[in-house]
């Protein structure tokens, strides 16, 4: 017997694979250097030094049969320990160890979370646009999506957020800086959102989890602030990822931080420890959680990513795109001049381009273009962007 879900969940790829998968039929019909794969989020620029210099200094002077060995479930109590105190040293909190599970990316970091404290039946608040894997995240556990769309600016819309939250509501996942649009929620609009959480906990007397999802949380331009959830709210659970500050995303190294003030710290911890043993994901790979001591504020040169952002804003803007600037992570939200997602996305497909629609996204009319490239692929795409734009202005003709 197959479980239908899971088979369509594997038939079916998510728009951005599919589109990355087109990208690699493409280049080797045409050639790499003709088509420019905007698509993922794979970051394009080297680690910093210290990941192989730290890899390497692990398998020569290590004990092999340690350094490959399992570790403790929740993941190597040395390593917990050094992620902890970087966490309060930079950020003022007083978590220990015990706090943390390391776990494979922020996907498991995610999936972790959410079988930990939804059950069938219950709500999670989605703020759109968002990272589209969390519905099939949510999904899994038998729990239901709300999205709520974020306000003009791209902030969290609170007064809807609270006026969508219902007894049934487990948690709300947050992504800032976020994936697709590149926006930082500001601490203002954050302690907006807690106050809220706060009353709605009060009123349906029951916690709500703020879920933080922070893969892009170094990724940040112009000096912006990052808010620290747990400085906000107590009922908080931080999905972290190295995968883009260390550009290492195939490593799969990251961790679940379940805040200490949590109003159920022990229970929430264990069924974070639970659901990993559940979902087999026990004991994140050893190699990369000893090198993880080593990086601890090290993060790739994003001088890179803020170049190539600052020459898409200028030059797409000139060819009269509109754009939402953004503040960090590595994606520029375009909108579709004919206002449709899709349409933009295949006619940008005949030029060469390979941008995301946004409807899955939660969020029509836009597509998302990844720009974790070299600022070379950019300048070779521009003339295809001007042309695309120059397609438009005939069309209205
Ligand atoms: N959350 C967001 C918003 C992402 O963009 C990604 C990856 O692109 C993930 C989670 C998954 O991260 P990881 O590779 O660490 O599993």
């Amino acid at each position: 017997m197959i479980n239908e879900k899971m088979r369509a969940l594997g038939a079916k790829r998510s728009v951005i694979r599919e589109l990355f998968e087109y990208g690699k039929k493409r280049k080797a019909e045409i050639g790499e250097e003709n088509v420019y794969d905007f698509s993922l989020g794979n970051p394009s620029v080297p680690s910093p030094e210290a990941v192989n210099e730290s890899l390497v200094k692990l398998l020569n002077e290590e004990n092999p049969v340690r350094l490959h060995g399992y570790t403790s479930a929740q993941g190597d109590a040395t390593v917990r320990a050094a992620i902890a105190d970087y966490i309060n040293s930079t950020y003022g909190e007083s978590i220990t160890a015990d706090c943390l599970y390391m776990s494979v990316g922020a996907a498991a970091a995610l999936t972790s979370s959410l079988t930990a404290i939804v059950n069938p039946g219950e709500e999670v608040i989605l703020p759109a646009p968002y990272f589209p894997e969390y519905k099939v995240f949510i999904e899994r556990c038998g729990g239901a999506v709300k999205e709520v769309m974020c306000d003009e600016d791209l902030q969290l819309d609170v007064a809807a957020i609270e006026a969508a939250i219902s007894e049934k509501t487990a948690a709300i996942i947050i992504n800032s800086p976020n994936n697709p649009t590149g926006a930082v929620y500001s601490k203002e609009n954050i302690a907006e959102l807690a106050d809220a959480l706060r009353r709605c906990e009060e009123k349906y007397s029951h916690p709500i989890y703020l879920i933080s999802d922070e893969p892009y949380r170094e990724l940040v331009y112009d000096e912006i602030e990052v808010p620290y959830l747990t400085k906000y709210y107590d009922d908080t659970i931080v999905c972290y990822s190295y995968s883009k500050s260390l550009s290492i995303p195939g490593e799969r190294i990251g961790y679940v931080l379940v805040c200490p003030r949590c109003a159920d710290f022990t229970a929430i911890y264990q069924a974070v420890c639970g659901a990993g043993r559940a979902l087999g994901f026990v004991c994140a790979p050893s190699l990369l959680q000893k090198l993880i001591p080593f990086c601890l504020g090290k993060t790739s040169d994003i001088s890179i990513y803020d170049r190539n952002r600052r020459l898409l804003i200028d030059k797409l803007g000139e060819y009269g795109f509109e754009m939402i600037k953004p503040q960090g992570a590595f994606y520029l939200f375009i909108k579709s001049p004919s206002g449709d997602a899709n349409e933009f996305c295949e006619r940008a497909k005949k030029h060469e381009i390979l941008i995301v629609p946004s409807d899955d996204f939660g969020c029509p009319g836009y597509a998302r273009l990844a720009y974790c490239v070299t600022t070379e692929q950019i300048e070779r795409a521009l003339p295809a962007f001007a042309a695309l734009a120059e397609s438009y202005k005939e069309t209205k003709k």
